[in-house]
């Protein structure tokens, strides 16, 4: 097969690990810089040009699109579908992955363990919102945020309160969520190809750190998780409609809390944690799904 990979950095740990698993079982693999990818729109017969070619004969494409280029990298993969070309995810997952509101909803919706959250737009909700959430200690969130960076922990409901107007100054979406304080720093990861929790790690945070974002100065461990943790994580990639998902898990008193749907999860720290051959299993999940004209949504949506 021709499998092309939407990725910005051929040297990144993700990116050469799916070009080495693809060349391993026989397939054709090419990088492909999202960003200079250009398309002619207005046609009948949809096409995607790449420094100074025409994209031809790929037979799925593994998208690695980061956060800050999300609405040009769905378009992309949005081309891809429109020209019959399976793609591991697809756009409308990634774009309702993207939006951490939107993601919560939904998963609230199919019944998902979630923490209290909260948001508000207006200053004069704060107090109303604190209390809602069930009060101090709360985390507030950028929506914006990744890599841990902009959580923030709120020990008393004034200190929340603060940020929280703070942040509001600034003009930023923020979210309002319980601690859960049982989870200890850590959270767990699983890994999700089709259907399936293909790999599983623990992150903790550094000492005297809530946030256990490898990024952070987290570790990470294999773990064993549980059948109920097992289901929370396929669940919440189902309801994103993603086949290739990193899921994030509190463990809480009332059991495992999802906190995000991730349509790019790294492939470094899990596979490094679990031994685990990640990337193979993805291009597994191509070789058995990539039919032609098999996406959902065919870039409709
Ligand atoms: P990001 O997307 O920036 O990684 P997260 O929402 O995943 O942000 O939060 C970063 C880390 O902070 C999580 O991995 C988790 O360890 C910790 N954390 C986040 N929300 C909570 C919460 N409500 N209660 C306890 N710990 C939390």
């Amino acid at each position: 097969m021709k499998i092309g990979i939407l990725s910005r950095n051929p040297r990144l740990y993700s990116t050469r690990r799916l070009v080495e698993a693809g060349k391993e079982r026989g397939h054709e693999m090419q990088v492909i810089d999202t960003l200079r990818c250009y398309m002619n729109m207005a046609t009948a017969r949809p096409s995607i040009h790449y420094k100074g070619a025409e994209l031809a004969g790929f037979d799925a494409v593994i998208p690695r699109i980061g956060a800050s280029i999300t609405f040009y990298g769905a378009a992309v993969v949005r081309q891809f579908e429109m020209m019959g070309v399976f793609s591991v995810n697809e756009s409308v997952a990634i774009t309702r992955a993207r939006d951490k509101l939107r993601s919560l909803q939904l998963l609230a919706r199919k019944g998902m363990g979630l923490p209290v959250t909260g948001f508000a737009h207006s200053p004069d909700d704060i107090p109303d919102l604190i209390d809602m959430v069930g009060g101090a200690p709360l985390v507030i969130k950028l929506l914006e945020g990744t890599q841990g960076i902009g959580v923030v922990l709120a020990e008393t409901k004034q200190a929340a309160k603060s940020v929280i107007e703070a942040f509001m100054g600034l003009n930023v979406n923020i979210m309002v969520q319980e601690f859960i304080r049982e989870a200890g720093g850590a959270d767990i990861r699983c890994l999700v190809v089709g259907e399936k929790v293909v790999a599983a790690m623990k992150r903790q945070g550094a000492p005297g750190e809530f946030r256990s974002n490898l990024h952070r100065g987290g570790s990470a461990e294999v773990i064993k998780i549980t059948s109920a943790e097992r289901r929370s994580a396929i669940g919440a990639a189902r309801a994103m409609g993603l086949n290739v998902a990193g899921v994030d898990i509190l463990r809480s008193n009332h059991g495992p809390l999802v906190l995000e749907v991730n349509s790019s999860p790294g492939l470094g720290g899990i596979e490094q944690a679990t031994g685990q051959d990640v990337a193979g299993m993805i291009i597994e999940f191509i070789e058995r799904e990539a039919k032609p004209n098999r996406t959902k949504t065919r870039g409709q949506g």
